[in-house]
């Protein structure tokens, strides 16, 4: 005996996305993984489904391993769901995943709603290649760690926001990136789904006076794999500081103008400036 996990993509906003296959894969459960009853239950009731649930979300889905071991044991199966759309994708489940595989039961992901790929599809920026980042950490200070990380990322990036951090998150954004064609998609598969296209500054400039009311995912476009930054080489830059350094710049210009340029870190450009002054200067001596 080994049993079944059903991974149930379900709806995020509009109902009539809840797959024929879907419904008889909850009916076909023995019990539901829910990462919070109370929404699952209003699904369940809406499709006049009637099953017994088991919450299951961040902070106790280590304690539902054990009642995973006993289904499969039983050879039953069993439906995870989140509160909307698609498990595991920034929410529950990878531990129930990742345990169901060890006990050899069969996982069977049902095909359903996920905000990204929604958002990426309408964005119009480019789809062949993307990374989703889910949500960037809360913390100023990790946000720009990881946006810097992400800086010379040449597929499109997608974020989930949290309304009332699109501004913080914006600027942080706008302060590491600079200005990069974004989509933001909000409401998706809802009355007031909308597509808003444009660029950073145009994003910032619009919603710092207007409110942007429920749910959302932004996409970002990747910097242009053609462009000098991704491509430029460390010996370039060592050539371009000499150059400016003939032409009477200081080392601190140098790492400003430079930076700028080539879509470096400022600190990195210093740090070779720094270095190409010190060998000029005792090539002098
Ligand atoms: N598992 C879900 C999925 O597959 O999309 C995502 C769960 S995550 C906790 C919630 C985030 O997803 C929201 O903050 C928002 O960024 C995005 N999201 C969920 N529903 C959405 C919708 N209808 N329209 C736009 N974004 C949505």
């Amino acid at each position: 005996m080994s049993g079944t996990l059903f991974i149930v993509a379900t709806p995020i906003g509009n109902l009539d996305d809840l797959t024929i296959r879907t419904r008889s894969a909850i009916e076909s459960a023995n019990f539901v993984l829910a990462e919070d009853t109370r929404v699952t239950i209003k699904l369940l009731n809406h499709f006049g489904l009637k099953k017994h649930m088991v919450s299951c979300h961040e902070h106790n889905e280590a304690d539902r391993l054990e009642a995973l071991r006993q289904a499969a044991e039983a050879g039953h199966t069993v439906a995870l769901l989140s509160d909307a759309g698609t498990p595991l994708i920034s929410d529950p489940g990878y531990q129930i995943v990742r345990e169901a595989i060890a006990l050899g039961m069969t996982v069977i992901p049902l095909p359903g709603p996920s905000a990204f790929l929604l958002a990426l599809v309408g964005s119009g920026l480019p789809c062949d290649k993307f990374v989703f980042e889910g949500f960037l950490p809360d913390k100023l200070s990790a946000q720009k760690a990881r946006l810097e990380e992400l800086r010379t990322e040449s597929r499109t990036l997608i974020f989930y926001v949290s309304p009332h951090k699109l501004v913080k998150n914006l600027t942080a954004l706008s302060e590491v990136f600079g200005d990069r064609q974004i989509c933001l998609a909000r409401e998706l598969t809802k009355l007031h789904e909308e597509f808003v296209r444009g660029t950073i500054s145009f994003m910032l400039k619009k919603y710092a006076t207007e409110e942007i009311r429920g749910e959302f995912v932004l996409v970002v476009a990747g910097l242009p794999e053609s462009d000098e930054s991704v491509q430029v080489t460390e010996d370039e830059v060592r050539v371009a500081i000499r150059a400016e350094f003939d032409a009477g710049r200081s080392v601190k210009d140098v790492s400003a103008l430079l930076a700028d340029q080539f879509h470096w870190k400022k600190s990195d450009v210093y740090r070779l400036a720094l270095d190409e002054q010190t060998t000029l200067t005792k090539n002098e001596h």
